[in-house]
């Protein structure tokens, strides 16, 4: 008899260790069922904020491969609409509703794959049944989004709650709208993810864009008319509005696996190995947004729900149930997003994040450009630099400026992921041609720089 794998969750990790451990093991060998409570499979959450804004004109273009697909070239039977409420260990069981129907049924498993995502963190003022109200997680909610915005009453206000690199994004697309966008933030900036210098130039291309920021500010309520969100209660005052998203950031999604009796880690996600296995309970993997992973630089267990990890840890899952090795091996929290035509990328420790991991560190800021000075389009780029003192390790980077500046982090996150120091990136062979950088690279300026204030500090 074929062994039987059940799969919570059919988007980036789901998906993606399903289909792999397909390639490996034939239908006769492996039944898959995969359950999605929501209506799509295989799709780009990071995508919605582009649909949204109307730059991507069609959901259909976000899905990479829907559940026909799925059940017809590689023989996994999707489910969707359907819910799994319950996980019995024991007997090697789950419970799933059909949303459509009510009706539930049971579904016996060898093997187990939760990857049930990360839900959006919701204060109790937002758990209401206030409409206007959006948290944005699954191309569920931002159709539920777009509903509301071609919907009557059009809405002409929106507020923003949280300035993460969704609530940017988000307050972005609503503008591209046609919107009038107040983003609140708790903390001093919005775009926490890099340091406060750093965001400062982020904060100021919003307001460029005409999003009005409102910093060190705490929503505590909302005010409704005939049901629907007038207002965002905060201290000082109430924030009129015809539409709320929030972008208050995810917590790993794991009520279910919790009831079960799956470990849980420091940081609130499901503790798994490098094979993704999930530890202490053999037949049973976690990849994704639920699960928390090691950071590679500060050696701490972190939660970074992100797709690019989604689909690789899910890649590992379904190699390894299909019967062959992989592992994942940690993050380093490179991260890339954009305000407009400005460029925001991340990789590694922030200035808090190396305190309190203990390092001993400087940091530079180094400003340049895109291109050669003289040559069309050129525009300024800042590139900061952590590193480690004495031995100059870099332990984190960021970059800000306008075209190119983003994925040039990743030549960062290559030097970080192998240990390189300062010194030995100031050699690097990076490509020059006056249409795409100066001379001297802005990485390579910055290192520079960094070695300079190293030397200095050891005096
Ligand atoms: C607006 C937005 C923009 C983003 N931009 C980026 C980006 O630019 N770059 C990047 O790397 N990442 C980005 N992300 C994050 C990325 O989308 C996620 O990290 C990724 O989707 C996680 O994949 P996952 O499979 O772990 O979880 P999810 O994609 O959340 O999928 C989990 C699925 O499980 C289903 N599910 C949950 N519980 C159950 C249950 N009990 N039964 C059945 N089904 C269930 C859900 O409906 C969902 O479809 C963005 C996310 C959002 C929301």
């Amino acid at each position: 008899m074929a062994q039987r794998l059940i799969v919570i969750g059919g988007d980036a990790a789901g998906m993606s260790a399903a289909s792999q451990a397909r390639r490996r093991r034939g239908r006769e060998d492996l039944e898959i069922v995969v359950f999605e409570r929501g209506h799509f499979t295989s799709y780009s959450a990071c995508g919605i904020p582009y649909w949204i804004s109307g730059l991507v004109p069609d959901p259909e273009q976000l899905i990479a491969r829907d559940p026909q697909t799925f059940r017809t070239d590689f023989a996994i039977d999707v489910r969707i609409r359907h819910e799994v409420v319950a996980i019995d260990l024991e007997r090697r069981e789950v419970v799933a509703r059909d949303l459509e129907q009510g009706d539930e049924v049971r579904e016996r498993f060898d093997e187990l794959l939760y990857a049930a995502g990360a839900v959006p963190v919701k204060p109790p003022w937002a758990e209401t049944d206030v409409t206007g109200v959006f948290g944005m997680q699954t191309l569920d909610d931002g159709a539920e989004l777009r509903d509301w915005l071609d919907g009557e009453p059009q809405p002409h206000r929106a507020v923003v709650i949280g300035g993460g690199y969704i609530g940017v994004e988000m307050a972005e697309a609503l503008i591209q709208r046609g919107l009038s966008v107040t983003l609140v933030e708790r903390g001093d900036q919005p775009m926490s993810t890099v340091d406060g210098d750093m965001a400062e130039l982020v904060a100021d291309a919003m307001r460029g864009l005409g999003v009005t920021i409102r910093t060190g500010l705490s929503v505590n309520g909302l005010e409704q008319r005939d049901g629907r969100v007038s207002a965002v209660v905060t201290a000082e005052g109430s924030i009129p509005t015809d539409v709320v998203v929030l972008g208050l950031g995810v917590r790993p999604n794991t009520a279910l696996a919790e009831a079960a009796g799956l470990p849980m880690g420091p940081t609130g996600g499901i503790r798994v190995d490098r094979r993704m296995r999930v530890v202490g309970l053999p037949g049973v993997w976690a990849a994704g947004d639920c699960v928390e992973t090691l950071h590679r630089v500060s050696g701490m267990q972190v939660h970074v729900p992100l797709g690019t990890h989604a689909n690789k840890q899910g890649r590992v899952a379904g190699i390894n149930i299909g019967g062959g090795y992989a592992t994942f091996m940690g993050v380093i929290g490179t991260a890339v997003t954009k305000v407009c035509d400005l460029e925001v990328g991340r990789t590694g420790l922030r200035e808090r994040d190396a305190t309190e991991a203990g390092f001993d560190f400087v940091s530079v800021i180094a400003e340049s450009t895109n291109r050669a000075g003289y040559y069309p389009g050129a525009r300024p780029m800042t590139v900061k630099l952590i590193a480690e003192r004495p031995s100059g390790r870099l332990l984190g980077a960021q970059i800000v400026g306008w075209s190119e500046a983003a994925k040039r982090i990743d030549t960062l996150a290559v030097a970080l992921w192998n240990g390189m120091t300062v010194d030995d990136m100031t050699a690097l062979d990076l490509g020059y041609a006056p249409p795409y950088a100066p001379v001297w690279d802005p990485v390579l300026i910055a290192a520079r720089k960094a070695v300079d204030v190293l030397a200095a500090a050891s005096r």
